[in-house]
């Protein structure tokens, strides 16, 4: 039976306030890192907490992305500047927010109800093709390890999202597999969002470790190659893994008009009906305040001007009562929104 209309929207919007919800894919750091060099401080206090506050988010995971004006040399350097300006601004922010480096950061954070922040590499370039460097990261709090962004770099090939002028390409480079095993070995979680299709299958390959698809939609319903496959989904979920839901317009539809709440849910749906409501999460990648630094080259790359379906994360309530309109269970919002990202979590090493 369905509730009336006001009475679903107040159900979301408790929903919102209680149920631990998880982001498994955010740019924040590249903002924070400009603005700090502008002379900012606080940045993640003033200019994110509040929005986070009011969508009821949790935990986030903050991404390593390096724009293409930084590569190949300074994309190290770019990486430890988003990691150390993290660290100043937890530093400034006393206790409002927190590093999680394992799954008992995040239990302490939920108790006490601070913002808690997880890192994630969005492509490797920082290592360039040094292994070694592997372990930094990780000792800094990396614990997600995504090979690429939609580019080629000395792990693998990433898938793009138009048709532009590629050369062939191929799956992960040795380097990529070591990577991987590096990354199993020190607990770290794999993430497939933005490998080409044979990358994915290398990593369903070789890793031991759970898999993610951090941000990444269905195929079967938006036909960029940044979203998956039927049997891609399949495979992240033998693995018992989960995929984060992206609100970006490119990856929710083929058409930007398309581009809805309502279409966005079917997503979610067809995820579902594939393989479950344990496979699914969220991995907003919430962009709309970043487009303007994007260089033009990287721009290029996008069938259209990127957009986010949902109008920052206060509009999760939203999201949640499309979820309820289509009749899933409170028992499956509350997976999706952050019960199936805390299983996975639970798998990084808990001494580090
Ligand atoms: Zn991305």
């Amino acid at each position: 039976m369905y509730l009336q209309d006001n009475k679903l929207s107040e159900l979301a919007r408790k929903i919102q306030k209680e149920f631990v919800i998880i982001d498994a894919h955010s740019d924040l750091l590249f903002d924070v890192v400009r603005k700090r060099q502008m002379g900012r401080r606080k940045i993640i206090e003033t200019d994110y907490l509040p929005s986070f506050i009011d969508g009821g988010i949790n935990i986030i995971v903050a991404s390593l992305y390096i724009d293409d004006e930084f590569l190949p040399e300074m994309a190290l350097r770019r990486a430890l500047q988003q990691i150390s300006a993290l660290y100043e601004e937890i530093d400034e922010s006393f206790g409002k927010f927190v590093l999680c480096k394992n799954f008992q950061d995040i239990e302490q954070a939920l108790m006490k109800n601070q913002l808690g922040i997880l890192i994630s590499f969005e492509g490797v370039e920082p290592l360039y093709n040094d292994l070694s460097l592997l372990n930094i990261f990780y000792e800094l709090g990396v614990r997600i390890l995504g090979l690429v962004w939609s580019r080629r770099n000395f792990s693998a090939d990433g898938c793009h999202f138009n048709q532009i002028k590629i050369g062939t390409r191929g799956g992960l480079t040795d380097f990529g597999i070591k990577l991987i095993e590096k990354g199993n070995q020190l607990g770290m979680l794999v993430d497939v969002s933005h490998l080409n299709d044979k990358g994915f299958w290398d990593v369903i390959k070789f890793s031991k470790s759970t898999i993610i698809a951090s941000h990444s939609n269905c195929r079967a319903l938006a036909s960029t190659m940044r979203n998956l496959t039927d049997q891609q989904i399949k495979a992240i979920a033998e693995k018992n893994g989960v995929i984060g839901i992206n609100a970006s317009n490119l990856l929710v539809a083929d058409k930007p008009s398309d581009a809805t709440l309502e279409y966005m849910v079917k997503h979610v749906k067809h995820i579902i009906d594939l393989v479950g409501a344990e496979h699914v999460g969220l991995g907003l990648d919430l962009c709309d305040s970043l487009i303007s630094y994007l260089s033009p080259f990287t721009l290029k790359t996008m069938p259209f001007t990127p957009f986010d379906v949902l109008q920052g994360h206060k509009d999760l309530n939203k999201f949640i009562e499309a979820m309820l309109n289509i009749g899933l269970q409170e028992t499956q919002i509350r997976q999706i929104l952050g019960q199936n990202f805390l299983r996975v979590l639970k798998s990084l090493s808990p001494d580090s």
